[in-house]
């Protein structure tokens, strides 16, 4: 089978999913994840099939198999929180996002679990639980996918066995998956150059086949360090061979890798992040071998 690699892509107003397919092929991916909107607000704009089946055209004639692209929700709806207003608008905005996934055909939608702020982890998983009861009230075929989280501030969802009781609180256990983050594993502790040690432990507790997503990032910080902060691949604490190994698990052949590593900027002087390094990381991790030159590379491509 091959290798099914991708990144982050924009869903922007003029293209929608026509665009993000098309940004998906000018990286040389065959998969792709992308917000419906603004990742940082929950501003959304009525999806268009017309831009909607050119996408999947287009997508179904460069070998790209939908089935495994994947939807991330915006990272600021907050289900685990205490304060009614905020919890119950993030399971409206939940309801609406997984409409707007049957809308595009998408069948797997990423969610950050949500911070608990004060009032303590037991109760931020409960809101999480009782919160996703409610969203899947309304009948669908699309999965909530789990991410795991580094554990910064007051995060919950920043271990297996946090992850565990989550699912083990949803009803509907047909609608929930978990999507993996080699950077935040890093970050909340785990040994990601032991992967499959975290895999057994997740058979072992959930089940390896609710794993239906990876997101490939290296870390700015040291392991444990419960920062979140991505790095380009090969550059960070993780590495290039340890990203290589956990992209070639067999145990994860068919699992889409979703690269959110951060763009690079124009020079090392500035601060504006201007290009998207996808195409150069994609190739050296189909090369399986390290670009040693990968800054000022993508920095030629673009300018
Ligand atoms: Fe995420
Ligand atoms: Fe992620
Ligand atoms: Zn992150």
């Amino acid at each position: 089978m091959d290798l099914i690699i991708g990144s982050h892509v924009s869903f922007s107003k003029n293209e929608q999913l026509l665009g993000s397919v098309k940004e998906t092929i000018s990286y040389g991916a065959n998969t792709f994840m992308f917000y419906t909107g603004a990742p940082q607000n929950t501003n959304r704009l009525p999806i268009d099939d017309n831009l909607t089946n050119q996408g999947l055209e287009l997508a179904s004639e460069n070998n790209i198999d939908y089935s495994k692209v994947i939807v991330h929700a915006p990272y600021i709806i907050n289900l685990a929180s205490d304060d009614s207003e905020k919890h119950n608008f993030a399971i409206k905005f939940l309801k609406e996002e997984i409409k707007r996934c049957e809308k595009l055909k998408i069948k797997n939608l990423v969610l950050h679990p949500g911070s608990h702020v004060k009032a303590g982890v037991d109760i931020g998983i409960e809101n999480i639980i009782n919160g996703l009861n409610e969203v899947f009230e309304y009948d669908s075929d699309v999965v909530v996918l789990i991410e795991t989280m580094a554990g910064k501030g007051s995060e919950c969802g920043k271990n297996i066995d946090e992850v565990k009781r989550i699912i083990d609180g949803v009803n509907n256990k047909n609608r929930i998956g978990i999507c993996l983050d080699t950077c935040h594993l890093n970050d909340a502790g785990y040994d990601v150059s032991n992967f499959d040690d975290i895999l057994d432990e997740f058979d072992r507790k959930i089940g390896i086949e609710k794993i239906k997503c990876i997101h490939i990032n290296d870390s700015k910080n040291i392991i444990g360090s419960h920062k979140d902060r991505h790095e380009n691949i090969g550059l960070g604490t993780i590495g290039f061979d340890t990203l290589i190994n956990i992209i070639y698990n067999k145990r994860l052949e068919d699992i889409p890798k979703i690269l959110e590593t951060p763009y690079v900027t124009r020079n090392d002087d500035e601060k504006e992040r201007a290009y998207p390094p996808y195409k150069f990381e994609i190739d050296m991790i189909k090369n399986k071998k390290i670009n040693n030159n990968l800054i000022e590379d993508i920095r030629n491509y673009y300018k």
